[in-house]
């Protein structure tokens, strides 16, 4: 992955930008609003196609260079205008060198039409790290995915294809690296017969290097000065063989209705996910609220657990943390709000020495910064026993008000006390039966269940971890409120929430128990005394006993990824697949025997808050077939098949 830095801008007399990377305009001087509906949306003709979209349709465009957002945003006004009210649009746009927040805010000012869709751009442009962001518009009727790294890195890594191309990026006499026949290649992966594609170039190369990648192109008038541009579309209708079709996508259920087996923050994620799609979802709930298990924290923290290299969990926490970090801005924030952008100090005394952090500090130099003992005792507001990192844009969130949010559509209804006790596929519908006899059908399960999920049969070959973890609550004291930020190390203490901090939590395997213990409040104090000594004696209660505390039951893979996607059906995929047992990398092209219609959004472990809402969305996307939010890697990583996979290659089924 190429390092992550913003777009250097010079602004010429008419407040218009210029890239000093690139030594070139982001648009035309003439009318950049112009341009672009020629260019891309004229000869891409967006207009007849928006209106011609059916009923809950999905139009995808993609684009290099997603710049100062103009395309995206005349591309939106156009939809609004043009589509089905209920059609959406997904918008996929790379860009290496994305505007800061202060740039983009100026350049989007030049453009007085789209200020009401700019601001909410604007609203949601933040959390942006290297990888998949999502951003959400209108109630979810329109996505947008920024690929934020080279297009040549990330381009391939997209899973699924687009409907329409946007061909921008600078001129390619400024900006050769980026023309490449590896470009071409990579549009014609994502391409399907009748993609279309707009270009503002018409130089030969670009023009031959996509015509040799199958598309048919023309030469056009180009706008003001420029005498021609390109357009065209993809010809070619692409047999897409999976090379291992346990990742493939199943058969797409009707769009319809949906039951969800548990209302924690994964299953409202994803009835929240499939509503914004038009459907109506049933989330079914034993306990007698929502949130009431790991979910029901009062305070969960936004705390990264990175590495310095991308593998599969750091890019899944950077996507996530910022598609939560977006979420949470529809939420009341502060002390009687939900959630709080306070800062997380993750101080070395708690365990990450000092290289580490600084090599985390070297990859992420947009997210953490190394700060002193000093310093950090300053940003905390109480003394700090050492230096540490500070991510700046973490926090702490009350999950269960997230919970609430995302279950507040008018497509979602929840039925409480409502234990699954057995699920059963019959005449192509899901049969759900409650402990106390209630009956549900659906095509289409969803189990967000977390451990239980190994309890239901259809489910039980899923591995997972129960890790049982106690959170601590002390009441606030007037000097403890001082504490600005939250501090983190081998535990946390947030800042005072109405009245009470919280401080956690342990870790136990194997006890599932839900009452506190006197052992696990003496860790979490000891953790507190790591943290800082002089909130300790600010806080130290006594009589320990008789403390408050919370207890909840993480869910983890082995792998601490989760597992989310269509679930197979473990005997016939053994029976199936069974070559992987003698070759790891046989080619092998049988359909994977789904268990028709079952998903499955589980092993959030106790990051929950970060990977549970981009979950609920890509588990949408699996079940409506749409282009991933996620690089196909990361799918795969996250695929409930890959322990079956795993299990075939090493023999052990
Ligand atoms: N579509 C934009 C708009 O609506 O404002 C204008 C795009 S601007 C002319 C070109 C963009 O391509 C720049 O933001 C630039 O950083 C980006 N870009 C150039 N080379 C790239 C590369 N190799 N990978 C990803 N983005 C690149």
């Amino acid at each position: 992955m190429t390092d992550f830095s913003n777009a250097t801008l010079n602004w010429d007399e008419h407040g218009q930008p210029h890239s000093s990377q690139f030594d070139d305009v982001y648009f035309s001087r003439a009318s950049g609003l112009e341009e672009t509906r020629y260019v891309f949306l004229q000869h891409n003709q967006l207009a007849e196609r928006f209106a011609a979209l059916k009923e809950h349709a999905l139009f995808r465009i993609g684009e290099t260079g997603f710049g100062t957002g103009l395309n995206f945003l005349c591309a939106w006004q156009c939809f609004v205008a043009q589509a089905p009210a209920n059609a959406r649009l997904h918008f996929f746009s790379v860009e290496k060198y994305p505007l800061s927040l202060d740039d983009l805010q100026r350049a989007l000012s030049l453009w007085p039409e789209l200020a009401e869709l700019s601001a909410a751009l604007i609203q949601q442009y933040r959390g942006l790290q290297r990888g998949f962001q999502t951003l959400h518009f209108a109630g979810g009727r329109v996505t947008l995915t920024l690929l934020l790294g080279d297009v040549l890195e990330l381009l391939p890594t997209l899973n699924g294809s687009v409907d329409a191309w946007f061909l921008d990026g600078f001129a390619p006499a400024k900006n050769p690296q980026m023309w490449q026949p590896e470009l071409f290649a990579a549009l014609a992966r994502t391409s399907h017969a009748g993609t279309t594609l707009a270009t503002f170039t018409c130089a030969g190369f670009v023009r031959r290097g996509l015509e040799a990648e199958g598309f048919a192109l023309q030469k056009v008038s180009g706008f003001g000065h420029k005498r021609e541009m390109l357009a065209g579309h993809y010809t070619k209708n692409q047999a897409r063989s999976a090379a291992m079709p346990w990742y493939a996508q199943p058969a797409t259920p009707p769009q319809g209705h949906a039951l969800v087996v548990g209302a924690g923050l994964s299953g409202c994620a994803t009835a929240n996910a499939l509503a914004r799609r038009g459907w109506k979802v049933t989330v079914l709930e034993r306990h007698s609220d929502y949130a009431q298990e790991a979910s029901g924290n009062r305070q969960g923290i936004t705390y990264l657990k990175l590495s310095p290299y991308m593998t599969q969990q750091t890019q899944l926490v950077l996507s996530g943390f910022g598609y939560t970090r977006r979420l949470l801005e529809q939420l009341p924030r502060g002390n009687d709000g939900a959630w709080d952008n306070c800062g997380v100090l993750i101080l070395e005394s708690g365990g990450d020495n000092t290289e580490r952090q600084q090599a985390l500090a070297n990859a992420f130099p947009n997210l953490l910064q190394m700060v002193s003992k000093q310093q950090a005792s300053e940003l905390a507001g109480v003394d700090i026993p050492s230096g540490g990192l500070w991510l700046a844009n973490g926090g702490w969130v009350n999950p269960r008000a997230l919970c609430k949010y995302l279950l507040n559509h008018p497509n979602i209804r929840v039925e409480l006390n409502a234990d699954v006790t057995s699920v059963l596929h019959a005449d192509q519908q899901w049969q759900v039966c409650t402990g106390d006899g209630r009956q549900f059908s659906s095509p289409v399960l969803v189990l967000a269940n977390a451990a239980e999920a190994g309890r239901l049969s259809v489910t039980a070959h899923m591995p997972h971890k129960a890790i049982r973890g106690q959170v601590t609550h002390v009441p606030a004291t007037p000097a403890s409120s001082a504490l600005r930020t939250v501090l983190c190390g081998s535990g946390y203490i947030a800042p005072a929430w109405q009245g009470m901090h919280n401080i956690g939590a342990s870790f136990v395997f194997a006890f599932e128990d839900l009452q506190p213990t006197a052992a696990e409040h003496a860790s979490n104090l000891e953790i507190l005394n790591e943290l800082s000594p002089a909130l300790h004696d600010q806080l130290k209660p006594d009589p320990v006993a008789e403390l408050e505390a919370r207890v909840g039951i993480r869910c983890s893979a082995p792998d601490y990824l989760p597992l989310v996607g269509p679930v197979a059906e473990p005997e016939a995929f053994c029976q199936r697949y069974a070559k992987l047992r003698e070759d790891a990398f046989a080619r092998l092209e049988q359909p994977c025997p789904w268990q028709a219609g079952l998903y499955i959004n589980t092993g959030h472990g106790s990051r929950g808050l970060i990977t549970a809402p981009l979950s609920g969305e890509l588990l949408a996307a699996h079940i409506c077939a749409e282009t991933m939010p996620v690089p196909t890697a990361l799918m795969h990583a996250c695929h409930p098949n890959r322990f079956l996979q795993r299990d075939l290659v090493k023999r052990r089924r």
